[in-house]
C-alpha cells in the first residue's frame, strides 16, 4: 500500500520534475492576508504572485499547504465526522503558474499524474468545466480522450473561482473520482451530487480575467494556474479505500481513540471517533502554529474544535481526559513531513490536557442541563436561543458544540435568540465599565479585542521559512 506520506512526496517529486520549485508549506496563520483566519488553500501564500504585487525567482511552484477550514466562507466543521471527504485540517497539494504555462498544460499535467503515473483508470473518472469553456472541454477530449458525457458542463460559481470582488478570476475544472455505484451519490451537476460517490480530488482554476469592477472584466496580460488536491482524499483513491478515514493516517488515530475508550471504532460510535481524530489533527496543527485555546478570535475556533472533540470523547464514555494522548500517534504519523509537530509536542499535549480537564469540570452539568430542556422535545424541535446562550456562557459550551449535540435527536437550535442573548450581554457589560467611570479604558480593551481577537502569533515566520524552498 501508498502510505499517504509516500503520495505527498509523490506528487512534489512529479511537479519538480516538471521544473517546478519546491515550496514549503506556509503556516496556518496567515501573514498576508488579515481578513483571512485560517490558510484554506494551496494559493492563500502565493496571493501577491498572481496579482503581481510581489515576485519570486521562479515562476512555477508546487506545495504541499496545511489547510483548516473550520470558519468564515469554507467551513467544513459541521461536516466532519458524517461525510467521507471533509476534515477540519487537511493538506493541499499544488502546483501552480505564475504567468507561465496555462490551461493546455494543466491538464496535459493532471492527466499525466493522475492516469499514467498513478494508474487510476480513465472510466473511474469524470471532469467538470465552466460551461462555456470550451478550450479546456476540448483538452479534456484531446489530452485524455474522456467521452463528451463525463466532461460536464456547470454553469453555478462552483466552477467559476475568483479570489474577492474584485482581483483575478476565471474557469475551474474539477476532477471527480467515482468510488462506484454501492455507494450513494451521483455526478456533478446531478440532484446527488453531495452524496460521497464521485469525489472530488483535484481543482484546476484557470484564472484569466481581472475583476477591475462589478461588470468591468479584463482578459489577464499572462494568465496563471493554481490548483488543490486534497491529499487525504487522493490516499483514499490510491489506497482502494472509500473513506478518508479508513486511510493509513486516521487508522491509527481511531484505533487509538478506540483503545484508549474501549469502544468500537465502527458501529453507534463511528462518528465521535472521526470527530475526535479530526479535531487532533486540527488542534494539534494550529497550536504548533502558534495558536492557543482564547474566547475570541482564532483561539475561540480552536476552542470550539478542542471542546467539540472533548464531547465526543465523553459520549465515548473516556473516563481521562482523552485527546492529549492521542497526540504520540499524530507525531508519529506526521511529524516527518512537519517537523514542527515534533517541535511542539509538549506545548500541544499540555494545552489539550488543560483544557480537557477544565471542561470536564462543567461538561456534565451542561449536559445534564441540555437533557432537562430538551426533555419532551421530539424531532424538529429547537432549543429556545436563551438556553443555549446559558450552555456558553455557564457552562463553556461553544454554540456549535451544543447544535452538534442535538444533531443525533434532530433538534435545532435558535441561533437568532443566541445572538440576542449574547448582545444583551455585551451591551450589559459595557453599561456595567461605563457605571465604574472607567469609560476610557474600557474602550481601549473593546478596541484591541475587535482589532486583534484572536492570539496572535508571530514569532516563528523567521525561522519556519515560509515560502522559502526546501
Ligand atoms: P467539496 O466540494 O468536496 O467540499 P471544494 O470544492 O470545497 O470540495 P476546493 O475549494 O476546490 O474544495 O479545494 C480543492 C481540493 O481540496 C478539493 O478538490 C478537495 O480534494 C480538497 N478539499 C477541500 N475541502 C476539503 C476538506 N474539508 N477536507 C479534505 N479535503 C478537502
Ligand atoms: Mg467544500
Ligand atoms: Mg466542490
Ligand atoms: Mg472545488
Amino acid at each position: 500500500m501508498t502510505s499517504t506520506n509516500d503520495i505527498r512526496r509523490s506528487f512534489l517529486e512529479y511537479f519538480e520534475s516538471q521544473g517546478h520549485m519546491p515550496v514549503a508549506s506556509a503556516p496556518l496563520v496567515p501573514h498576508n492576508d488579515p481578513t483571512l483566519m485560517f490558510v484554506n488553500a494551496g494559493m492563500v501564500p502565493f496571493k501577491n504572485m498572481f496579482t503581481g504585487l510581489e515576485s519570486r525567482p521562479y515562476t512555477t511552484a508546487t506545495s504541499a499547504q496545511k489547510c483548516v477550514r473550520a470558519g468564515g466562507k469554507h467551513n467544513d466543521l459541521d461536516n466532519v465526522g458524517y461525510t467521507a471527504r471533509h476534515h477540519t485540517f487537511f493538506e493541499m497539494l499544488g502546483n501552480f503558474s505564475f504567468g507561465d504555462y496555462f490551461k493546455e498544460q494543466a491538464i496535459h499535467h493532471a492527466w499525466t499524474l493522475v492516469h499514467k503515473e498513478w494508474g487510476i483508470p480513465a472510466d473511474r473518472l469524470t471532469v467538470t468545466v465552466y460551461h462555456d469553456d470550451d478550450e479546456a472541454f476540448g483538452y479534456w477530449r484531446s489530452i485524455a480522450g474522456l467521452p463528451e458525457e463525463r466532461i460536464i458542463r456547470i454553469a453555478t460559481s462552483d466552477n467559476f473561482w475568483s479570489m474577492g470582488d474584485t482581483g483575478p478570476c476565471g474557469p475551474c475544472s474539477e476532477i471527480f473520482y467515482d468510488h462506484g455505484d454501492h455507494i450513494f451519490g451521483g455526478p456533478p451537476g446531478s440532484p446527488d451530487e453531495d452524496g460521497d460517490r464521485f469525489v472530488e480530488i483535484w481543482n484546476l482554476v484557470f484564472m484569466q480575467y481581472d475583476q477591475r469592477a462589478p461588470g468591468d472584466r479584463v482578459p489577464l496580460p499572462r494568465p496563471s494556474i493554481d490548483t488543490g488536491m486534497g491529499l487525504e482524499r487522493i490516499a483514499a483513491v490510491l489506497q482502494g479505500v472509500h473513506d478518508n478515514y479508513d486511510t493509513d493516517t486516521f487508522r491509527g488515530l481511531i484505533a487509538e481513540s478506540g483503545a484508549f475508550t474501549r469502544t468500537a471504532t465502527d458501529g453507534e460510535h463511528k462518528a465521535s471517533h472521526r470527530v475526535i481524530a479530526d479535531h487532533l489533527r486540527s488542534s494539534g496543527f494550529l497550536i504548533a502554529d502558534g495558536v492557543l485555546p482564547a474566547n475570541e478570535g482564532r483561539g475561540y475556533v480552536l476552542r470550539r474544535i478542542m471542546r467539540r472533540a472533548m464531547r465526543h470523547a465523553h459520549l465515548l464514555g473516556a473516563a481521562d481526559p482523552l485527546m492529549h494522548r492521542l497526540v504520540n500517534v499524530l507525531v508519529r504519523e506526521m511529524g516527518g513531513a512537519y517537523p514542527e509537530l515534533v517541535r511542539a509536542q509538549p506545548l500541544i499535549e499540555e494545552t489539550l490536557l488543560r483544557e480537557e480537564t477544565r471542561f470536564r469540570q462543567t461538561l456534565d452539568k451542561g449536559l445534564k442541563l441540555l437533557d432537562e430542556a430538551t426533555g419532551g422535545m421530539t424531532s424538529g424541535d429547537v432549543l429556545p436561543g436563551a438556553t443555549a446562550f446559558r450552555l456558553y456562557d455557564t457552562f463553556g459550551f461553544p454554540y456549535d458544540l451544543t447544535e452538534d449535540a442535538l444533531r443525533a435527536q434532530g433538534l435545532g437550535v435558535d441561533r437568532a435568540g443566541f445572538d440576542a442573548a449574547m448582545a444583551e450581554q455585551k451591551a450589559a457589560a459595557r453599561a456595567a465599565w461605563k457605571g465604574s467611570g472607567e469609560k476610557a479604558s474600557e474602550e481601549i480593551w473593546y478596541d484591541i479585542a475587535e482589532d486583534v481577537g484572536a492570539t496572535e502569533f508571530i514569532g516563528y515566520d523567521a525561522t519556519l521559512g515560509e515560502g522559502q524552498v526546501v
